[in-house]
C-alpha cells in the first residue's frame, strides 16, 4: 500500500511541477490556518494563542473549495497546531477529493499510531515536522527527546512523505546528536 500511494503521490506531484511550469495563473502553494491555537509556546514564535477555537468546518470546506476551483497545487495545514482541528481528516479528504495535493505542518506531539493511520485513510500526501535541538530549553520544546517515539511510529506506519526541519537557534552543541538521530529515522522511512 506504501509503494502504490507513493508511486500515485510522485505521479501526481509531476503533473502539478509540469502544470506549474506551463502556466503562472494559478497558486502553487497555500498554507491555510484551521486553529490558531498551539499546545506548547516556541520562545520565537508569534503565530499562535492559546484560546482560539477551530474555525468552523464548512468556512474551512469553503475555503479548500474555493482554492481548488482557482486550480492550487498543493494546500497545507498551517497554524497554531493543525491537529487540535477535530475535523482536520474530513478537510484533508476534501483536499484529495478536489484533486489537489494535501500537506500537513505539525509539531508532532498529538501524533500516535490510531492518528497517522487516520491521516493515511485521509490521503495526506506529506507531513512536515520541525525537530529544534536534542534536549528541549526555554526556546523549543520540539525536541528529538520529546519526539523520538511519535518519529519511530512515523517511519513505521506513515504512507505519507515526511520532512524533519530544524529551526535553528541557541542548541548548535546539540547538531551533531541531532544530525545522527534523524538520519537514524530516515532509514526507516524509505
Ligand atoms: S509549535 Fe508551531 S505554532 Fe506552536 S508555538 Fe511552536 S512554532 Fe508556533
Amino acid at each position: 500500500m506504501r509503494v502504490l500511494r507513493k508511486t500515485s503521490r510522485r505521479l501526481r506531484s509531476v503533473r502539478e511541477f509540469v502544470r506549474g511550469l506551463a502556466g503562472t495563473d494559478h497558486p502553487l502553494l497555500v498554507h491555510i490556518i484551521p486553529i490558531r491555537r498551539c499546545n506548547i509556546d516556541c520562545g520565537y514564535c508569534n503565530e499562535y494563542d492559546k484560546v482560539s477555537p477551530p474555525v468552523p468546518t464548512d468556512t474551512m470546506l469553503a475555503r479548500i473549495d474555493k482554492l481548488a476551483d482557482l486550480g492550487t497545487s498543493v494546500i497545507a495545514f498551517s497554524g497554531g497546531e493543525p491537529m487540535l482541528h477535530p475535523d482536520l481528516d474530513l478537510l484533508i479528504g476534501r483536499i484529495r477529493a478536489r484533486g489537489r495535493i494535501a500537506g500537513l505542518i505539525t509539531n508532532g506531539y498529538l501524533m500516535s499510531p490510531k492518528r497517522i493511520q487516520a491521516l493515511n485513510e485521509a490521503g495526506l500526501d506529506y507531513l512536515q515536522i520541525s525537530i529544534d535541538n536534542v534536549e528541549p530549553d526555554e526556546i523549543s520544546k520540539k525536541s528529538l527527546r520529546l519526539l523520538d517515539k511519535k518519529l519511530q511510529w512515523l517511519a513505521e506506519y506513515a504512507d505519507f512523505d515526511i520532512n524533519i526541519n530544524s529551526v535553528v537557534g541557541g542548541a548548535h552543541d546539540q547538531y551533531a546528536r541531532l544530525r545522527a538521530g534523524l538520519l537514524d529515522v530516515d532509514r526507516h522511512h524509505p
